[in-house]
């Protein structure tokens, strides 16, 4: 056995707040992990040089995985243009990871960060039964990765899975995209705490989610209404792939069990040839690991990639 493939594979999620690292053993267990504030305001080069810090601590040997969202130049190893993290648009972060850590670019593979949540889940998470899913994250904004015969579709350009965006009320809110009634402007955890103000809810979802258990019937409400505009959005990926399994994760996601009810008629409403019943709807089991531990995938995926 060679010395990297004993090495721990080493995964990198960079937000707009924190960078989460971590080691994963070669079937995805988890050896190590950190977060480290992004503090992206001391530029892009001094950011490259504390990942490849994290990386080195980890015990990165070959080469590792990273995730960032926004639209990427994956071929390139460049963050094109992200939201939450516009002091990196258009700089060469692979390049300068690599060169901090002494290998080449081809040992870091960058992909967007919803595809590797996706990845973590199937490799290590909820997704380890079923080759083929979609994986689904609630938080500011509404995610998405396809998995199909367990690896990730990225698409032409990275932007499959995308079901944030999917239109599910045409003519409705503006979205962050520039177009209206996407599936994002109803169902993230942004949306939902807003449609909870408009009904007499409090913001907080955690509260919200509290008083539905509690059997607080407009609380109750709100969320069947949100998972059936989630269960909209849903219908669109099953009757284009036929996915019967969904693993719903990110902070929001833990509202699941309330979500479930409003998804399933969603799904019953818009979906084509099958029942309620045949889907199987998922909690993401890896938290806040998923983007690191895919990413680590990710980069053992290269890896194996640049050894053949
Ligand atoms: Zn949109």
């Amino acid at each position: 056995m060679s010395r990297g493939a004993e090495a721990p594979l080493v995964g990198i999620d960079l937000g707009g707040t924190a960078i989460k690292a971590g080691a994963a053993a070669p079937d995805g267990k988890i050896l190590e992990r950190r977060s480290i504030p992004a503090e992206l305001e001391r530029g892009p080069e001094d950011l490259a040089a504390r990942i490849a810090g994290l990386a080195r601590e980890l015990g990165c040997v070959e080469g590792l995985g990273l995730g960032v969202p926004g639209l990427l130049d994956r071929e390139a190893g460049v963050v094109l243009t992200s939201a939450n993290l516009h002091q990196i648009d258009g700089f060469a972060l692979v390049d300068a990871i690599a060169a901090e850590l002494g290998l080449p670019s081809s040992c870091v593979a960058l992909e967007n960060d919803a595809n590797v949540a996706a990845l973590g889940e199937a490799w290590a998470g909820a997704g380890r039964e079923d080759p083929d899913f979609l994986m689904v994250t609630l938080g500011t904004g509404v995610g998405g990765g396809v998995v199909l015969g367990g690896e990730v579709i990225t698409g032409s350009g990275g932007l499959a899975g995308e079901i944030g965006h999917v239109c599910v009320e045409p003519g409705g809110l503006l979205c962050g995209c520039g177009k209206r009634g996407c599936l994002e402007t109803l169902a993230s955890a942004t949306a939902a705490s807003k449609r909870a103000q408009a009904a007499g809810l409090p913001a907080d979802l955690a509260e919200v989610n509290a008083l539905a258990t509690s059997g607080d019937a407009t609380a109750t409400e709100l969320l069947f209404k949100v998972g059936r505009d989630l269960g909209r959005g849903l219908a669109a990926a099953t009757v284009l792939l036929d996915l019967r399994v969904f693993v719903i994760g990110g902070g929001f996601g833990a509202a699941l069990p309330l979500l479930r009810p409003g998804i399933e008629e969603g799904l019953s409403e818009r979906a084509y040839g099958r029942e309620a019943g045949d889907y199987r709807i998922l909690g993401a089991t890896l938290g806040p690991d998923a983007g690191w531990i895919g990413a680590a995938r990710v980069g053992q995926l290269r890896a194996q990639e640049n050894r053949d």
